[in-house]
């Protein structure tokens, strides 16, 4: 079955979804882009993903080409075209085609391009494995909060963990602080049973599934510190774990070859990891609000 991808209005078999060259995405990183997990056909927390893009679309002053019933509208045709039942969406909008210059050209279309790809999720005992992280330096810029294209620190970073034959690499600031994975962020349980994870301003992407497990442990009395924390303070935890979109909840047994907590993923990770799991498995149907999406937004 050829796999098909949209392009600018065209849904095209994927070896010929093509760009032009001098698309400002390809020559200055000028766009932003969104993944959202598609679980049995449903995209996970779509509304909250659209806001974000809509976020990072506006802060950065590029045009979405469609509205967003259109955008939702060509994600559940491509979904469909490729009969996908697990996996994950890419989808990606530049400043469009110009004239290699620095300065916004004066008059150029955004490109969008959206992708899938089949990605089986792992059971719930798969998903309660341990994974490594080591630490390096947080080379990226002031605006984090926006999810750009632009990803060569992430991807140097991330070859960090490749090397050392770790799982993802926690990025390190100058005031050693943790700031977030190089495609997630980052959680600790103090030995008090504090969940602690960096509070969300420019140094760091708001993540959705961060967003979601906050809400979802709200509900269950869990006592959340949304704060900076260290390296040192993290290899003390009592556990770790690291989230985004496509990694869920990821348990961190050991950093930078420090054992966490007692070495195996620990219990309100795996905790969590079924809540999460609970609610994946009871996503709305396509066309159906969840309460939430309902009260929290027009979308
Ligand atoms: N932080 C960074 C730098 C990321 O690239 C990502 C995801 O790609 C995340 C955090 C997690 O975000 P989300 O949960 O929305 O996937």
């Amino acid at each position: 079955m050829p796999r098909v991808s949209y392009v600018n209005g065209k849904y095209l078999p994927h070896a010929d979804a093509m760009v032009n060259v001098e698309d400002r995405g390809y020559q200055l990183a000028d766009g932003v882009y969104e993944v959202i997990g598609i679980f049995n056909g449903h995209l996970i927390d779509k509304a909250a993903h659209f806001q974000r893009l809509q976020r990072s679309l506006k802060e950065l002053c590029i045009e979405l080409p469609v509205n967003i019933a259109a955008l939702s509208f060509i994600i559940d045709e491509t979904i469909r075209k490729n009969f996908l039942g697990h996996g994950k969406v890419y989808l990606q909008i530049t400043r469009g085609v110009a004239p290699r210059d620095h300065a916004f050209p004066e008059k150029s279309k955004s490109t969008l391009v959206v992708t899938v790809s089949h990605m089986p999720w792992p059971s719930r005992s798969d998903a309660k494995q341990g994974y490594s992280v080591v630490t390096g330096p947080d080379l990226r810029w002031q605006r984090c909060d926006i999810k750009s294209i632009s990803l060569l620190p992430n991807v140097l970073a991330k070859q960090i963990a490749v090397e050392a034959g770790a799982d993802e690499t926690w990025m390190v600031n100058s005031e050693g602080h943790i700031t977030e994975g190089t495609a997630s962020n980052a959680w600790i349980v103090t030995t008090n049973n504090e969940l602690v994870t960096r509070q969300t301003d420019d140094h760091i992407l708001a993540g959705i599934t961060r967003r979601t497990i906050l809400r979802l442990v709200e509900e269950q009395g869990v006592t959340i510190k949304e704060r900076a924390f260290t390296v040192m303070e993290a290899q003390n935890a009592k556990e770790a774990f690291f989230t985004s979109s496509t990694a869920l909840i990821k348990p961190v047994t050991l950093i930078d070859d420090i054992k966490i907590g007692s070495g195996s993923p620990g219990v309100m990770t795996c905790t969590l990891i079924d809540m999460y799991f609970n609610f994946m498995e009871n996503l709305p149907k396509k066309n159906e609000r969840s309460s939430y999406e309902s009260k929290s937004n027009n979308l």
